[in-house]
């Protein structure tokens, strides 16, 4: 089912905004084919290919070309909360940006995002995504850039709406797009990077030891300020110490368990607990 397609002089419209069957004039965002606006009593309103099968691209082109145009129509957007890594609580809460100009896939610094919105002293790089998200390499390269950027899951913000009845609903899709927040992340945000760099600096970066015992593998941390664990016995008996998967994961102390990486083909994948930053000592 597409829920979007272009008009003859390729604007994205909402199947509300057309006359029933071909007279609505439009065409597949992906492969340009006619389209008819199916608004029948028993399903909900569509578009479908006229006479053809449905390409595969037409729902996730639908979607991208009309968030885009939301935000290119708007001069706002609520940009998500803050989270530090871990926390439950927003450094920031949820805000409302209001930009004075629109970019749709320009050239910046290496990357081309889906959107750049602009204020004279601002910007705000947009993603829109409908099938995979943002990969990592194009995080890193907005972190060596340090550009504020979302991502909008535009295929999971559909998807919720098509479960509620509003699945073509224009208006729905243009107030979830702008007004909400469950389905945008921050894919990088300077602010959060900056913060976390200085938690990390204040925090005691511990080393996890591997250890064997009562015939089990244990990662542990030595010195725990809280002091969740205490040596019975040895050399070290009377010290404190703390199981990072049992006490650290859970405390409020923990800032960040680093985890020792290894690649796998071109990918890396996280192996064991390396370092516990602990903020219990501040
Ligand atoms: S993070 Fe918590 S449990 Fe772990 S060493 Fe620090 S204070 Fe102890
Ligand atoms: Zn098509």
């Amino acid at each position: 089912m597409i829920p979007y397609a272009l008009s003859k002089n390729s604007m994205p419209v909402g199947i509300q905004d057309v006359p029933r069957g071909l007279a609505c004039n439009c065409i597949c965002p992906a492969c340009s084919a006619p389209l008819i606006a199916r608004k029948g009593k028993r399903k909900s309103h569509h578009f479908a290919h006229y006479r053809q099968p449905e390409c595969t691209n037409a729902l996730e082109s639908s979607l991208h070309l009309m968030a885009k145009a939301v935000l290119k129509r708007s001069t706002k957007i609520v940009l998500p909360p803050i989270y530090l890594h871990g926390r439950e609580r927003a450094v920031e809460y949820a805000r409302l940006y209001q930009y004075g100009s629109v970019r749709a896939e320009a050239y910046l610094q290496g990357m081309v995002p889906d959107l750049i919105l602009e204020t004279p002293d601002n910007k705000v790089l947009v993603e829109i995504a409908v099938s995979h998200s943002s990969r990592s390499d194009k995080i890193w390269k907005l972190q060596q850039a340090r550009l504020a950027a979302i991502e909008i899951d535009v295929l999971d913000l559909h998807l919720e709406l098509a479960g509620m009845g509003k699945g073509g609903d224009l208006c729905a899709f243009s107030e979830a797009i702008i007004q909400g927040i469950r389905h945008k992340k921050w894919l990088f945000n300077p602010k959060q990077h900056a913060l976390e760099y200085q938690c990390r600096e204040r925090s005691d970066r511990k080393k996890v030891k591997h250890k064997q015992f009562d015939g089990r593998h244990h990662h542990i941390v030595e010195s725990c300020p809280e002091g969740k664990r205490f040596r019975r016995s040895g050399p070290r008996e009377g010290c404190s110490y703390a199981n990072v998967f049992s006490d650290c994961l859970h405390c409020s102390y923990c800032f960040e368990i680093e985890y020792a990486k290894k690649h796998v083909g071109y990918r890396q994948i996280a192996t064991q607990p390396a370092y516990v930053y602990c903020l219990g000592h501040k």
